[in-house]
């Protein structure tokens, strides 16, 4: 099993400036470049990653792409400070350092709830609603504790 603590280097394959504004958010696709780790790399939904830059520091920032997806690991950062703005000036070619995958401390519940897509699921499934969740991978007893709440 990988060590999550351990960095490796990451090059930008892609950038998408998702916002304009004060608060700018871009959307960077990272491919591994170590192979066997590449290919060993797995995360599931909701979890994050430490992106660094050498010099600079280090930020923790979830991983928007789909563990389905192996080609790259896509991040949506917000320029806020120090670091995000010093991966906000990289551009595609150039890399980072990602340590990975880490949990956020949040399960898929709470996720969910908190990114709006619990309404989304209830009204789209209303009927069967305990099947999607048990389908999106949300464990037995999770679904389980809701129906007491
Ligand atoms: C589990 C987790 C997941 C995260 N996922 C993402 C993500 O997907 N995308 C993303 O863009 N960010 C995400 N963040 C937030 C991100 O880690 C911080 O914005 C980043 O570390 C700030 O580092 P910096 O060096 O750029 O800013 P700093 O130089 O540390 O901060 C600059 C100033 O901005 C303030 N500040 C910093 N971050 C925020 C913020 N988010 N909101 C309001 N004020 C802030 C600080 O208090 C400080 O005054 C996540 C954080 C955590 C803990």
């Amino acid at each position: 099993m990988n060590n999550p603590y351990l960095p490796h280097q990451a090059k930008i394959q892609d950038i998408k400036q998702e916002t304009t504004g004060d608060r700018v958010i871009k959307t960077f696709k990272l491919v591994l470049e170590e192979p066997p780790y590449r290919e060993s790399f797995a995360y599931k939904p909701g979890q994050c990653g430490m992106l660094g830059i050498s010099g600079v520091g280090e930020s923790m920032i979830s991983i928007t792409s789909s563990p389905t997806q192996k080609d790259a690991i896509a991040f949506s950062i917000m320029k806020m400070g120090k670091v995000t703005s010093a991966i906000h000036g990289k551009e595609v070619g150039d890399t980072l350092t990602l340590a990975a995958p880490f949990d956020s401390g949040l399960n898929f519940l709470q996720v969910l709830g908190l990114s709006g897509g619990m309404p989304t699921l209830v009204s789209v499934n209303k009927d069967r609603f305990e099947d999607a969740l048990l389908a999106l991978g949300v464990p037995r007893s999770e679904v389980d504790a809701l129906r007491k709440d």
